[in-house]
């Protein structure tokens, strides 16, 4: 090999070193997102906890309230009932009759109403113990995924300075000619700037790459997909067919 000749093992190498640089930087990326919404969940199941408890305590508050109309009422009856004793005439005396079924009626609904009531409390005690279930379990998840995080954050860090190293080492094997336009490259397609040449077709566009272009890629010349842009390297099996 030729001090200008782009060995197609150095761009393969390239090319893998920089494929598996983008996706552990994108799984580095994916942390915060994974921690962002597993807060939000727990945030969310705070909330719907929070509205239960409020929910709840409504309903009780609503059914003391007519647990104290209802002891009103039984007095009223037995106060209307005393008045029924002394009542002087006819009239009086079926007028607080009336008054006696009508504040009776009032307290058969009242017992009704608290009656369903206490299902009520029953039913939203229920919710919040749901609630508290949920939150907990979220709680849980969400520590999974933070101590999941701090264990993998460094590994990947590893993973990332042992493959930029690598990655220099392979960059200097790189012709001087060929530095400039790979620098290029790379800087308009990241991690996707090179691609094998696949039966004549781009690997990264899918375009046709002309015969002499290829014929120039066996002869170790720098080469770029004239469709993508992409740099151009001739696959393992295909090299070996030479
Ligand atoms: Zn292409």
């Amino acid at each position: 090999m030729t001090p200008s000749n782009v060995d197609a093992g150095v761009l393969r190498t390239l090319h893998r070193i920089h494929r598996q640089l983008g996706d552990l930087q994108g799984r580095l990326n994916r942390l915060p997102k994974q921690i962002r919404a597993v807060e939000a969940y727990v945030a969310h199941q705070e909330e719907l906890l929070k509205t239960a408890t409020q929910q709840s305590k409504a309903v009780r508050v609503a059914s003391d309230a007519k647990q104290v109309q209802l002891k009103g009422g039984e007095g009223k009856v037995v106060e209307l009932g005393a008045k029924l004793n002394t009542s002087a005439s006819n009239r009086e005396y079926q007028a607080l009759k009336d008054q006696i079924a009508a504040q009776q009626m009032t307290n058969s609904v009242l017992e009704d109403e608290i009656l369903e009531s206490l299902d009520k409390i029953e039913a939203s005690r229920q919710t919040v113990a749901e609630a508290e279930a949920a939150l907990a379990t979220a709680r849980k998840k969400s520590a999974t995924v933070h101590s999941e995080a701090e264990s993998q954050t460094p590994v990947i860090e590893a993973d990332v300075a042992r493959l930029q190293a690598e990655l220099r080492e392979c960059e200097a094997r790189l012709p001087a000619e060929a530095r400039e336009p790979y620098n290029r490259v790379i800087r308009h397609h990241g991690d996707d700037a090179l691609a094998a040449v696949q039966n004549q077709f781009c690997g990264g566009c899918n375009q046709h790459v002309p015969l002499n272009v290829v014929a120039e890629i066996m002869l170790k010349k720098p080469k770029f997909c004239k469709s993508c842009g992409r740099m151009l390297y001739m696959p393992e099996d295909a090299e070996n067919e030479e």
